[in-house]
C-alpha cells in the first residue's frame, strides 16, 4: 500500500466513529483524500440513528435543533436539505404531585401554583439577566450553589431541579453552573406561545443518508460493524486495526480510545436509556416535553407527536428519557413503562409497540472542574473531535459535533498544506 506523507493528494485518513462528528470530518476530507470511517454498530449516525418502522423512521433518542445552530443549518443547505427544515413550537411542562402543569406561555407560568408571585418575578428577572453572563467563568461553581444563591431554594427545587434531574439524574446537584447558564441562553428563542425548535421533514434519517451518500460519492469508505480495537503510531504513520493511515481522527469517548491502546486522560460521561412507545392516544394534554419532579425511573416524558405532525406517523409517539451513571437495571424498560402507565393512567393495551435504546456514552458529565479536565485531553499527532471537545462545552449538541468534526478536518488539511510548503 503506497503511503506518501507530504503529498497533498490521496492522503489516507481514518475516522473512528460514524456519528455526526465523524461524518462531518469525512464530508470535509473525502473530496481529495482517501477517507475511511470505522463505525462499531451496524448503522451510522451515532446518537442520531433511527428506528425504521414500516411507514416512517423515528430517532432512537429525541432530537431537535435551534435557530443558533449556524453550522448545522449551513450544512443542511449544502446538502440540499434546507427545504426540509420545519420550525415548530416546543411546549413544556412539569409533572409534580401527580399533576401535569403546563409552563409554556406567560399565562401558564402565572397560573403555576407551586411558585409564589414573588418567586415568579425573581425567576423572570434571573432568566433575563443570566443571558448576559459569561458561562466560561462558572465552571468551578455547582449549579445548586449558584442557583440557590441567586433565586432561592424554592425556585431551585421546583423549577430547575426537575430539568437538572431529567438531564443528569443522580448527578444533578454537582453539575457546573456553566451548563445551566449556557442552557438558558440556548433555550431563549421563545415567543409568547413557546420555544421555536427545528426539526426535519420526516426526521433526521434523511440527513444521515444525504451526508453519507456525499461521502461515498466522493470516494469515502464507510465500514459499519467495524469496531476499532487497536490504534498505534509507528514512525510517520498510524495503524488502525493494523490498517496504515497518514492521519487519524478519533471521535469516540476518551476512555474508549484508551481501550484501543492510546494513553489519554479520562473524562466523566453518563449513559442514557430511552424508551420509545407507539401509542393509541395522546397522553400529555398537547405538551411536547414534561420534566418529572416526582420520583420515577425516567426524568422526562416527551410526546414527539405534540411537536412533529401526527399525520406523518399515524400513531402517537412518546419517549421516556433517563440518564444514568451506574449500569441500568436489566429490567429498566419494564420499570419505565409500568411506572409511566401508572402515573399517566395508560392501559397496557394502549401501547402499540415499544423499543429501548441504551447508550453508555450518551454525553459528558459537565461537573464543576470539567473545563480544565477537557483541556488536558490531548494525544500528540492524533486529531480528536467529539462530544468531549471544546466545541461541545458546556453542552453537547448536534451543532457542537458539526463544529468539532469540521475543525478536525481543517486541522488535517492545514497540516498537509504546511508539510507541502516545507517540501
Ligand atoms: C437522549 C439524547 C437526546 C439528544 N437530543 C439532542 C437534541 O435535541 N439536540 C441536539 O443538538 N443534540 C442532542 N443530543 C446530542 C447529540 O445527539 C450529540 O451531541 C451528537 O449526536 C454527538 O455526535 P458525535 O459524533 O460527537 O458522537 P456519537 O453520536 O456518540 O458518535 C460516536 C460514534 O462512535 C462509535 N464508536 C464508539 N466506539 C467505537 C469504536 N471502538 N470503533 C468504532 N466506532 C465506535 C459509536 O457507535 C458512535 O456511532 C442528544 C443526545 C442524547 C443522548
Amino acid at each position: 500500500m503506497g503511503i506518501s506523507k507530504g503529498l497533498s493528494q490521496n492522503m489516507r485518513i481514518a475516522i473512528i466513529g460514524g456519528g455526526i462528528s465523524g461524518l462531518v470530518s469525512a464530508y470535509n476530507l473525502s473530496p481529495g483524500h482517501n477517507v475511511t470511517i470505522y463505525e462499531k454498530s451496524d448503522e451510522i449516525g451515532g446518537l442520531l440513528t433511527s428506528y425504521h418502522r414500516e411507514q416512517y423512521s423515528i430517532e432512537k433518542f429525541y432530537h431537535h435543533f435551534f435557530s443558533r445552530d449556524i453550522m448545522f443549518l449551513n450544512l443542511l443547505e449544502e446538502l440540499g436539505l434546507s427545504k426540509d427544515i420545519l420550525w415548530l413550537k416546543g411546549s413544556t411542562g412539569t409533572y409534580q404531585n401527580g399533576m401535569i402543569y403546563p409552563l409554556t406561555t406567560p399565562f401558564e407560568i402565572l397560573r403555576y401554583p407551586l411558585l409564589s408571585i414573588g418567586d415568579k418575578i425573581r425567576l423572570a428577572l434571573f432568566m433575563k439577566q443570566v443571558r448576559n453572563v459569561d458561562s466560561s467563568e462558572l465552571d468551578l461553581i455547582s449549579t445548586e450553589k449558584y442557583l440557590t444563591e441567586r433565586v432561592g431554594k424554592n425556585i431551585y427545587r421546583s423549577f430547575f431541579k426537575p430539568l437538572l434531574n431529567s438531564k443528569f439524574g443522580k448527578n444533578a446537584d454537582s453539575i457546573s453552573a456553566a451548563w445551566v447558564v449556557s442552557r438558558v441562553a440556548i433555550r431563549s428563542d421563545r415567543g409568547i406561545t413557546g420555544e421555536r425548535l427545528g426539526y426535519l421533514n420526516n426526521g433526521f434519517s434523511g440527513f444521515i443518508s444525504a451526508i453519507s451518500e456525499k461521502i461515498r460519492n466522493s470516494g469515502g469508505i464507510i465500514h459499519t460493524k467495524s469496531p476499532v480495537v487497536m490504534v498505534r503510531n509507528e514512525g510517520d504513520f498510524w495503524y488502525v486495526n493494523d490498517e496504515p493511515f497518514d492521519y487519524v481522527i478519533s471521535t469516540i469517548a476518551p476512555v474508549l480510545l484508551k481501550k484501543c491502546g492510546i494513553n489519554i486522560p479520562d473524562l466523566p460521561y453518563q449513559g442514557a436509556a430511552c424508551v420509545t412507545l407507539g401509542l393509541k392516544r395522546s397522553i400529555t394534554n398537547g405538551i411536547y416535553w414534561i420534566n418529572l419532579y416526582d420520583k420515577a425511573p425516567y426524568g422526562a416524558v416527551i410526546e414527539h407527536t405534540c411537536f412533529a405532525p401526527l399525520e406523518w406517523y399515524g400513531e402517537h409517539i412518546m419517549y421516556l428519557a433517563s440518564y444514568y451513571s451506574e449500569e441500568p437495571a436489566s429490567d429498566i424498560k419494564d420499570q419505565m413503562i409500568s411506572d409511566f402507565c401508572i402515573k399517566f393512567s395508560v392501559k397496557p393495551d394502549e401501547i402499540l409497540w415499544s423499543e429501548i435504546a441504551i447508550e453508555p456514552f450518551a454525553g459528558p458529565l459537565y461537573k464543576s472542574g470539567y473545563k480544565n479536565l477537557m483541556k488536558s485531553v490531548l494525544v500528540p499527532g492524533l486529531v480528536l473531535a467529539g462530544m468531549f471537545s471544546e466545541e461541545n462545552y458546556p453542552e453537547r449538541s448536534i451543532e457542537g459535533s458539526v463544529r468539532a468534526g469540521k475543525r478536525a478536518a481543517m486541522e488535517i488539511l492545514d497540516t498537509i498544506r504546511e508539510r507541502e510548503v516545507r517540501q
